[in-house]
Formats: structure tokens, sequence, C-alpha cells
């Protein structure tokens, strides 16, 4: 991997880098759309790259269980499998023993789960989960780690986040040893639970190992926790990681929680949000989500958004149309995913012009202004950035600024 910083932001800790990788250069910081099953859903790889996205996200542990490591090894991996010729980034497999806890155990050699399919007992260790992203041949592999849910507390924490320095040795090694780390990049993952000191002492630790990875991602993150803790871990994690390596927030896809992390030192993210969302029948605009759903759409013949330059909203279909066919016909759902991969991609792309061009906190206040006018701030949007030198209400202080994890959009049943 090369990368490098082309311009950082002279109020907030922004950056705008370029990073090579086997398959082309990727812009930070950016979205990365998921593709669990090595197929974002809705969407074909040629749509993707209709949209200009360079790097996509695979789920390791589902491409294990289907189609398999050796469909994946006679393919030449998932690039070929899926027709994909840019990045690709595949997650360890690490995240999955959180959200499917229940039939996994932890041990320091590895987690042992059912395969969902068989039943049958499975261990994943960190050296299985490098070989497999291995025949996955994905540009960006993560490291297995010990992943606990951010509304865990007690010994646990500490515990999750000292095997998971453990567990990056292990995956170091097996890496180096393959000879596949000059062209596949590993990345460190930082673990800690909502603890400062934890979180402290697992930067220390993995910063100290920055010869032997190519990036570092923020883990542990968004599973519930506070918001205005959640801002506060990020901050403390983009500041301490290395600037010359790129910095991943995991599992984050609202706009607003996007461009906090971008103020706050982060370059890439992933979520499956904006997709999931399009599904069922949200279409994320600047000026807030839209539910298709709601009859107000039922003789609305504008398009999602007239200044996009999506497919959907440039063929002019109309919000009716979508009205009449989201949740019900796939064309629909693919249209709206279309638009709302459009609108990831928009916000990042406008952010890193800013950012260029000196006026990321312009485009912050004003992104806020559209975005939360009407249904006020979220507090710890304006405290993060506060942080930072951006104060969101300059220039509008009687801006109302919603406590707790902010508004409460019309869809809020149908994210
Ligand atoms: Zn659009």
């Amino acid at each position: 991997m090369q990368f490098e910083v082309l311009a950082t932001c002279n109020t907030t800790r922004a950056r705008v880098s370029r990073m090579k990788l086997p398959h082309g250069v990727t812009l930070l910081p950016t979205f990365m759309p998921v593709a669990t099953q090595a197929a974002i859903k809705g969407l074909t790889p040629q749509q993707m790259e209709g949209l200009g996205v360079t790097l996509i996200l695979n789920n390791t542990y589902h491409l294990n269980l289907r189609p398999g490591i050796e469909v994946l090894r006679e393919a030449g991996g998932a690039h070929r499998l899926q027709g994909w010729n840019h990045n690709l980034l595949t997650d360890s497999g690490g995240f999955q023993l959180v959200s499917l806890n229940k039939f996994t155990k932890i041990t320091e050699e590895g987690a042992l789960f059912a395969s969902p399919f068989t039943g049958e007992p499975t261990m994943l260790t960190p050296e299985e989960s490098i070989s497999i992203q291995h025949a996955i041949g994905a540009d960006i592999i993560m490291q297995l780690d010990d992943v606990v849910s951010s509304l865990t507390v007690g010994p646990r924490v500490g515990e999750a986040m000292k095997r998971s320095v453990r567990w990056l040795d292990r995956c170091i090694e097996f890496h180096e040893k393959s000879g596949r780390n000059t062209v596949q990049n590993l990345f460190a993952i930082v673990q800690g639970g909502l603890d400062p000191v934890l979180r402290d002492e697992c930067l220390d630790e993995m910063v100290r190992r920055r010869e032997s990875v190519a990036g570092y991602a923020i883990g542990g993150l968004s599973g519930g926790e506070e918001k205005d803790i959640f801002w506060r871990i990020i901050r403390q994690c983009a500041e301490k990681l290395p600037a010359d390596k790129p910095r991943y927030s995991m599992g984050i896809g609202f706009a607003e929680d996007l461009l906090v992390c971008v103020a706050l030192g982060v370059d890439m993210a992933d979520c499956v949000f904006p997709t999931r969302t399009a599904r069922f029948g949200v279409a994320l605009t600047f000026n807030g989500p839209l539910n298709l759903k709601l009859g107000k759409h039922a003789k609305d013949f504008n398009p999602i958004d007239s200044t996009c330059p999506c497919p959907t909203c440039s063929d002019r279909i109309s919000r009716a149309m979508l009205h009449h066919t989201v949740t019900h016909e796939t064309a629909a759902a693919h249209a709206v995913t279309l638009h709302n991969l459009a609108f990831q991609a928009r916000v990042l792309g406008q952010a890193r012009d800013a950012i260029m061009n000196g006026t990321f906190p312009t485009y912050l206040r004003r992104f806020f202004a559209g975005y939360f006018g009407d249904v006020g701030y979220p507090e710890w949007c304006v405290n993060a950035l506060r942080s930072v030198g951006v104060d969101l209400l300059e220039g509008n202080p009687n801006a109302k600024v919603v406590k707790g994890d902010g508004a409460k959009w019309e869809y809020s049943d149908a994210m």
C-alpha cells in the first residue's frame, strides 16, 4: 500500500489522503458499501463502478461458510468470483463473535462457533481468519480480534482487549510468513470498550507494532453506546494513531457520524445502513432522510433529489413511483439503494473537496443546517465538533439542539 496525505484541515483533524492498493487508488475519507456475501444487496458491480465507488467490503465469516474457501481458491479470489476489479476489504469474522454470540465460545486458541447451516462446531483462529482472507484475496484484510459488545462492562472488556493484542501478533506472524504481505495489507483493530484507560493501553501496544501493519481500525463501537461516549473514544483513538497510516472506524454509516468521525481524524468507514434502509423505503438526502412509504409522496412526481447525479434521480424516477413500489418490488429497492450509495459518496466527496479547499468547517455548518435544521442538531455532534474547533451554531445561535442521541426521524420504525 502507498498512503499519502494530500491535505489537512487547518481547524479540525480532518485530512484527505490517497491510498494506492493493488486494485487501484481510493481517495480518503471514504465510505465503504458492504457486500456481505460478495454482492451489494440490490446492485451489480457495474452499478457500483458507475457510482465511482472504488472500495467495498466483503465478509469473511459468511464467505467462508458459503461458497467456502475451496470455491474461492478455485475462482482465484473474491475479486474474480464477483466480477469486481477495484479495491476490496474483508473483515476478520470477529464482529460475528458479537452478533452471533449465542453460538460462540472464545478461548485463547480462537472462537468456537456452531455453523448456522450444519450446526457443526467450527473453530476460527487468528491464523485461520488470515488464511481465509488470503483465499479471498482482499486488498485490505483485518486481524481477528476478540470483540465484546460496547455495552459490556467489567473484566471481560480488558481481557478481550489484551487478547486482541495477542491475536494481532499471531495474525502478523502468519501473514508475514505467508509472503502475502506484499499484496494484502493487514490492519490492526483497536479495542478496549468505552474505557479510555484500556483504549490507551491498546493504542500503545498496537502503535508499537506499526511497522507490521498497514493501517488501524477502531473497533468495538456503534453497538448502542451513548453517542457522547462514542465520539470521545473515536477522538482519543484517532489522535493517538500514527498520521502516516489510514484510520478506519468500523460500523459507522449515518451521515452525521461520518462527518464527525472525519473531523476527528478518521479516513474510512463502513456500514450496512444506507443499503438496508433503502430496502425499507428510506432515501437519504441533504435535507434529512425521506420515508418514501409515507402517503405524502403518493402524488409527488419529483425525483428523490433533483440535484443528485445518481441514475435514479437523473432518470427522474418519481417519489410517487417509489412510494407505489418500494418494499414490494425489487426494482424500487435497487433504485433507492443506488441513490443512497450515491448520497454517501457525495457527502464524503464534498467533504474531501472542502478539506482540500480549506472550507471544511463551513461545509460542516452547511451540511448540519440542511440535514438537522428542522429537527434539531444532535447535542453530541455539537459537542464533538466544538472539541475540534467548529461551532455548528455559529451564526445560528437560536438553532434547536436535541439532547441524547439526537433527532428521531420520521422513519424511526423503518431503519
Ligand atoms: Zn439520487
